[in-house]
């Protein structure tokens, strides 16, 4: 089994002071640099993919490119549902091969958000995979998820151990400052509140939109028990400019076996870099 969940990965993590982190990817090119970049540099992995992401690339397309290029490197790896908001689109994907859910009720109220975090729990762990909630809400936009910044709200401490008692999830997104998407401003985190909610949670906790975020605010975050971290916006952006640039260059270029090499070669840096600041080499 090369697709696992992120429970055992995420509780290592946990226990050594790291983050793995959790790329979005979009195709081919980027599961190929994910995956090779990782195995480079041994660090755990997971690839993530938005509703929008498995609509686009469809799921078995993704889940068997995954399973092959794991294999192939002999590198064990997750695929990651980011922010999906159906239990049955889940369940599906599920039964299609994924082990690590994030089901997002951040949008719910209160209760609202328990009872299906929990529904969801309970089917996911049937087939041993991993599920990530968020409380709180982030800023900024993913696909089809848009939030005012003003309109964030903060993940609170106390609310975030009920959360967690109550629905059994395996790992906790925190809304402490960061926003999806490129910041317009300086990102500002809440450090303070964070390790409020280490105080009160004991499971490994998750850090959404880290495009853009200083390397020592990811490590600061990693020591107030941050043990994932996404990025989705980063690699879009290397991936675009490198392909943009070329084309400009190359305006009569037609094969991708050319165009995408600098888009490719853009992505691996970034992949290195946020490798580092989570600290997750050498750590499979
Ligand atoms: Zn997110």
């Amino acid at each position: 089994m090369f697709i696992i969940s992120t429970k055992a990965m995420l509780k290592k993590a946990q226990r050594e002071g790291y983050a793995v982190p959790a790329f979005n990817i979009h195709n081919l090119e980027t599961l190929q640099v994910v995956v090779e970049t990782a195995s480079e540099l041994r660090s755990p992995l997971i690839v993530a993919g938005t509703p929008g992401t498995f609509s686009y690339a469809g799921t078995g397309n993704i889940v068997a490119i995954a399973a092959e290029l794991a294999r192939s490197y002999n590198h064990p790896l997750a695929v990651h549902l980011d922010h999906h908001e159906s239990g049955t689109d889940i369940e599906q994907k599920v039964k299609a091969g994924v082990r690590s859910v994030m089901i997002d009720g951040s949008h719910h109220a209160f209760t609202e958000n328990i009872a299906l975090v929990k529904s969801v729990a309970d089917d996911c762990h049937r087939y041993d995979v991993s599920v990530e909630a968020e409380l709180g809400r982030l800023g900024g936009q993913e696909d089809d998820l848009t939030v005012d910044a003003k309109d964030t709200l903060y993940t609170h401490p106390i609310q975030a151990r009920e959360f967690v008692e109550k629905t059994g999830i395996d790992s906790l997104a925190v809304a402490i400052g960061s926003a999806h998407g490129l910041y317009v401003g300086e990102p500002k985190l809440d450090f303070d509140r964070l390790a409020e909610i280490r105080q009160q949670v004991d499971i490994p906790l998750v850090l959404h939109g880290a495009s853009g975020l200083p390397t020592e605010d990811i490590h600061r975050a990693i020591t107030l028990g941050i043990c994932k971290v996404n990025v989705a916006t980063e690699l879009k952006i290397a991936f675009a400019n490198a392909l943009k640039d070329y084309l400009s260059i190359h305006p009569d270029t037609s094969d991708p076996r050319h165009y995408m090499i600098p888009a490719k070669s853009a992505m691996k840096q970034v992949v290195q870099k946020v490798i580092f600041d989570c600290g997750s080499e050498g750590k499979l």
